[in-house]
């Protein structure tokens, strides 16, 4: 132990004064698992992260990357092995001629659009704020202003560490397996990414916003009219609903508890925007509260994401992706919403699209997307906050198409983390890359 504390400035095993506060704060929120690594280390260069692989090889140490420490589910905290916290890797380079930015995975989302806005350029982050850009687009990145294609498609080139402790660059052309696994492959990926290179894109000038609130009662209405206006509204439209609480659109701070169905649109001209959420202006369902359409920014959406999904509080989260029909949903999808474990808990259903790409690990298997998320602050609640989500998703696995990776919970249910064809392929390459397994595979798998 004491030799890694030559290799990095902060290096604490377990047992030692700060370790139990470098554990916590390894995690963003409250609920943080009895798991424990035997060293937490913190670098702050890939040079670093190479002699700490490799350090770790020779000790025979697992090993585990954070960046942002978003995962609901807290994957880097593993049993055992060295933690390498990768926040301080946040450096951004932007390259205004070629549209390329170089990125750290430490980097949050905000920081790298603040970064791009004055170039009049941006990047689909996560919609959180403060999400890293690490775990995001290893798990694909479904992200703001996105269209439907996961961000993860816009990495063109990675730097990353290999279970050997060598530092390379992949991308089409070379170290091709590390360039499938990383997009895609969330926190089953054999490697460590020090470096993206992404495609950056011209920020949209027009964003509008529409929402359509429904009482608690009639959520279902409210779910078959959102899968049926989905049909008309193009891709650029991001469509959700939420089912349980919800904050206020007059005021944030204020949380309802009801149905919301909101979509945004990014477009040229506040006349296309307009016209493509034309189609939610027109609901049936008699107690349906359709709001103004009203403009909308990045910043407004990560400034609202941060009340409906607030730091500081505990979560427990679970999902599915599916293409089953609303009838045969509804009976599985009903105790979610009947016993919401706390007012801002809430089920989302969120629309994608069904595309199986090749080139890169990601999975999105849906169209439709269900995630539940217990959101409350008593530890008293861990029991049944987490058997909420997990039992509930449990029981829809006979229409669930696979998880997605970003909203993980496979330590606890372990279900399809890729389509069958392309985890077969990724462990192949673990098998390949990373035989010894240096790294820790999936949550639930070790
Ligand atoms: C409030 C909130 C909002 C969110 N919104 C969105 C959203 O809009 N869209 C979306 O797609 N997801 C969203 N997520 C999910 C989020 O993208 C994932 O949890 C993601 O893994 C977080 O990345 P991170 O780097 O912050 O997390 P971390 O916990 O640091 O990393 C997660 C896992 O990724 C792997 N990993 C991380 N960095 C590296 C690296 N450099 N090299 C190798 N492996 C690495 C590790 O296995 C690690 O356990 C949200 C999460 C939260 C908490």
């Amino acid at each position: 132990m004491n030799d890694v504390k030559d290799l990095v400035d902060f290096a604490v095993a377990r047992g030692e004064d700060d370790y139990e506060e470098a554990r916590q704060a390894i995690v963003w929120q409250q609920n943080v698992p009895d798991r424990f690594p035997d060293v937490i280390v913190k670098v702050k260069n890939q040079a670093e992260v190479a002699r700490v692989v490799r350090w770790a090889a020779a000790n025979d140490l697992k090993v585990s990357a954070r960046s942002g420490g978003h995962a609901w589910a807290a994957s880097s905290l593993r049993d055992g092995g060295v933690l390498i916290d990768l926040s301080a890797l946040n450096s951004i380079d932007v390259d205004v001629e070629s549209n390329i930015a170089q990125v750290g995975p430490g980097t949050k989302g905000e920081q790298l659009n603040a970064r791009l806005a004055p170039h009049g350029l941006f990047f689909p982050t996560g919609h959180c704020p403060s999400v890293g850009l690490g775990g995001f687009l290893l798990g694909g990145g479904y992200g703001v202003a996105g269209g439907k294609r996961e961000s993860c498609m816009s990495v063109r080139a990675i730097d990353v560490v290999t279970p050997q402790g060598d530092l390379i660059r992949a991308d089409e052309t070379q170290n091709v397996d590390y360039f499938w696994a990383a997009r895609g492959s969330g926190a089953g990926f054999f490697g460590i990414v020090t470096s993206f290179h992404l495609n950056v894109y011209p920020r949209p000038t027009v964003g509008m916003n529409l929402s359509v609130t429904f009482p608690l009662s009639r959520w279902e209405d409210a779910l078959r009219w959102g899968l049926t206006v989905s049909d008309k509204l193009d891709d650029d439209v991001e469509l959700y609903l939420l089912i349980g609480g919800f904050p206020d659109m007059e005021d944030p701070s204020i949380i309802n508890v009801g149905v919301l169905v909101a979509a945004t649109v990014f477009a040229d001209s506040e006349d296309d925007a307009l016209a493509a959420l034309h189609p939610l202006t027109d609901c049936p369902v008699e107690e349906a509260a359709i709001g103004d359409a009203r403009p909308t920014t990045i910043e407004e959406i990560y400034a609202l994401n941060d009340f409906i999904d607030p730091p500081g509080y505990r979560y427990a989260v679970d999902n599915m992706w599916t293409s089953a029909a609303i009838d045969d949903l509804v009976p599985g999808l009903t105790p979610i919403v009947d016993n919401l474990p706390s007012p801002r808990s809430y089920l989302l259903w969120w629309l994608w699209t069904a595309d199986d790409d090749q080139t890169a690990a990601v999975s999105s298997p849906g169209p439709s997307f269900y995630s539940a998320y217990a959101i409350y602050d008593d530890a008293s609640d861990d029991e049944r906050a987490i058997a909420w989500v997990t039992d509930n998703m449990r029981a829809l696995e006979p229409w669930s198409n696979g998880v997605q990776l970003n909203d993980e919970n496979l330590g606890r249910r372990f279900f399809r983390p890729l389509t069958e064809p392309k985890l077969k392929k990724l462990e192949g390459l673990r098998d390949k890359h990373d035989g010894g397994r240096r790294f820790f595979a999936f949550p639930g798998v070790e």
